[in-house]
C-alpha cells in the first residue's frame, strides 16, 4: 500500500529553483508540497556560491548568508590580473544557510517540505499528461496527485526523464572542490585560474566564504576533457599551484562536487501540467557555471504563473507558456553570446590565455562583471566595442555582438 497525498502543485527537488517555485506558489494561496531526496535541505552542496550582490538584494536573501567581494584576480601559467573595485559587487554565498532560508521562506507561506522522498517515476492521466509522482520515503512508498508538477531536479531531470520529454545532457561542467581552512586567506579577493595545468577545458577557483574559509575548486567540461577534476584538484593542492600557495597550511573541511548543464538553452521548458526550472531547464550561464540566481529568478516566475493557472483552472502547455516567454526573453540572447565566448577560452593555448589575459586588463571593473555575468545589452556592446582603443578588446566585445551561427 502506498501513502497518497493530493496537492494544487508538486515540485520536486529541494535546491534554489524548487524551494523558490514553493515561495511563491505558497504564497499565492495554493496547497503546494515540496519534495526533497536528501535528509535536509543543502545536506549535499554541490556548488561554489558564488553570486552577485544585486541579485542578493532583490530577492531578500539575509546579509549573514554571504561573503563580500571586490577583487577579481585571474591568473594564467604566465601572467596575473587583478581587477579592483571601489565596491564590493559579487558575494560566496554560504550555500547551507542561503537554500535553507529558500526553503524557510516557502514553508513560512505554507508550503509543505517532504525530506527524504525520492521522486522516481510520474503518473499520468488518461490523456498521457502529467497528474503527479510517485516515489519512495521514510514511511515506504509514496504518490503525490497534483494539478501541475515542477521538475526542480537539477541536472538529473528526473521527472523530465520520466516522462520521456528529455535525454541526459550532452555537453556539461563537471566541479569538484574542497571546501578548507587555510592560513592566509584575503576575505575580499576572488582567483580564477586558467591554463592547461589548472583546467584544459574550464578553469580553477579559489572563492573566499569568511572567516579564513576558502573554497579552491576545479571545473572540467565534458565531453570536451577526459580530465577527473577531483584528481586534478587533488594535484593542484598538493603541489600548491600558482595562487593557492599564498593559502599558507591548509585543512580540508568538506568535498563537494557537482555536475551542470552546458548545452545551452535547447530545452522546451513547459507541456501540460509540466514545468522545467533551474539546471533541470538548462538556466546555467557556460562561462562561469553560474546558475543560481536564475533558478531563484526563474523558480519565483514559474510559482506564481503554476498558481495562477491554477486557481484559473487551465494548465495545459498553453496557460504556462508564459513562463517559458519570460526567462527566454531574459536571458536568451545572453547565453547565447557567453556560449560564443566559451567556445573562443575553450580553445585558448597556455600562451593565448596569457595574451586574453593582458585584454582583461584592459577592462573596468563594470566592464569585466558585465562579461563574467553574460550581461552582455548589445547597445552597450556595440558602444564598447565603438570606444575601446584597443584593438584586441574591441574583438572581444565584436566577438559578443557578431550573429550566431
Ligand atoms: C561545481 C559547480 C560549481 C558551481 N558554482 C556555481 C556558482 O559559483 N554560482 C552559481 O550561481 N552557480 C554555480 N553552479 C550552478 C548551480 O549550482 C546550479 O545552477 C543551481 O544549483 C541550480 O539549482 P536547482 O535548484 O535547479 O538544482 P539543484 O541545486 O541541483 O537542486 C536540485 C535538488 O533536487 C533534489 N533532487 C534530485 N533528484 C531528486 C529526486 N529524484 N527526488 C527528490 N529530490 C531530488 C536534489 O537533492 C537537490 O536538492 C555550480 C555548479 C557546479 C556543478
Amino acid at each position: 500500500m502506498s501513502l497518497e497525498y493530493n496537492y494544487d502543485l508538486v515540485v520536486v527537488g529541494g535546491g534554489p529553483a524548487g524551494s523558490s517555485v514553493a515561495y511563491e506558489a505558497a504564497k499565492n494561496g495554493i496547497k503546494v508540497a515540496l519534495l526533497e531526496k536528501e535528509e535536509t535541505i543543502a545536506y549535499s552542496v554541490r556548488t561554489s556560491g558564488v553570486t552577485w550582490i544585486e541579485s542578493i538584494k532583490e530577492f531578500g536573501i539575509p546579509d549573514d548568508c554571504y561573503n563580500p567581494i571586490k577583487n577579481y584576480s585571474f591568473c594564467s601559467p604566465n601572467n596575473e590580473v587583478t581587477i579592483t573595485d571601489t565596491i564590493p559587487h559579487a558575494a560566496v554565498l554560504d550555500v547551507r544557510k542561503t537554500y535553507r532560508w529558500l526553503a524557510q521562506q516557502a514553508e513560512k507561506h505554507g508550503a509543505d517540505i517532504f525530506l527524504k522522498t525520492n521522486i522516481k517515476d510520474v503518473i499520468k492521466n488518461k490523456d498521457g499528461d502529467i497528474a503527479g509522482v510517485s516515489g519512495t520515503s521514510k514511511e515506504g512508498e509514496v504518490i503525490f496527485h497534483s494539478k501541475v508538477v515542477i521538475d526542480a531536479s537539477g541536472f538529473s531531470s528526473v521527472v523530465s526523464k520520466s516522462m520521456g520529454f528529455v535525454t541526459q545532457w550532452e555537453r556539461f561542467g563537471a566541479g569538484a572542490e574542497y571546501e578548507v581552512k587555510a592560513e592566509n586567506v584575503d576575505e575580499e579577493t576572488w582567483w580564477l585560474m586558467v591554463g592547461q595545468k589548472y583546467s584544459p577545458a574550464g578553469y580553477a577557483w579559489i572563492f573566499p566564504v569568511g572567516n579564513n574559509i576558502v573554497r579552491i575548486g576545479v571545473g572540467v567540461g565534458k565531453p570536451e576533457s577526459a580530465v577527473d577534476p577531483t584528481e586534478r584538484l587533488k594535484e593542484l593542492i598538493d603541489s600548491k599551484t600558482g595562487p593557492i600557495s599564498k593559502l599558507g597550511k591548509i585543512t580540508p573541511i568538506e568535498f563537494h562536487y557537482g555536475l551542470i548543464p552546458n548545452d545551452g538553452l535547447t530545452r522546451k521548458t513547459v507541456y501540460n501540467n509540466l514545468i522545467l526550472v533551474g539546471d533541470s531547464a538548462g538556466q546555467a550561464n557556460p562561462l562561469v557555471l553560474e546558475g543560481i540566481r536564475y533558478a531563484i529568478k526563474f523558480g519565483r516566475i514559474a510559482g506564481k504563473i503554476a498558481s495562477e493557472a491554477i486557481k484559473f483552472g487551465k494548465t495545459d502547455e498553453d496557460a504556462l507558456y508564459a513562463y517559458e516567454e519570460n526567462w527566454k526573453k531574459d536571458i536568451q540572447a545572453k547565453i547565447k553570446s557567453a556560449g560564443k565566448v566559451q567556445d573562443r577560452w575553450i580553445g585558448l593555448s597556455d600562451e593565448e590565455w596569457d595574451k586574453e589575459l593582458d585584454i582583461i586588463k584592459e577592462l573596468t571593473p563594470e566592464e569585466f562583471l558585465d562579461f563574467i555575468k553574460a550581461d552582455f545589452g548589445l547597445s552597450n556592446m556595440i558602444k564598447l566595442a565603438a570606444h575601446h582603443p584597443k584593438l584586441a578588446v574591441r574583438q572581444l566585445f565584436n566577438l559578443v555582438k557578431s550573429k550566431s551561427k
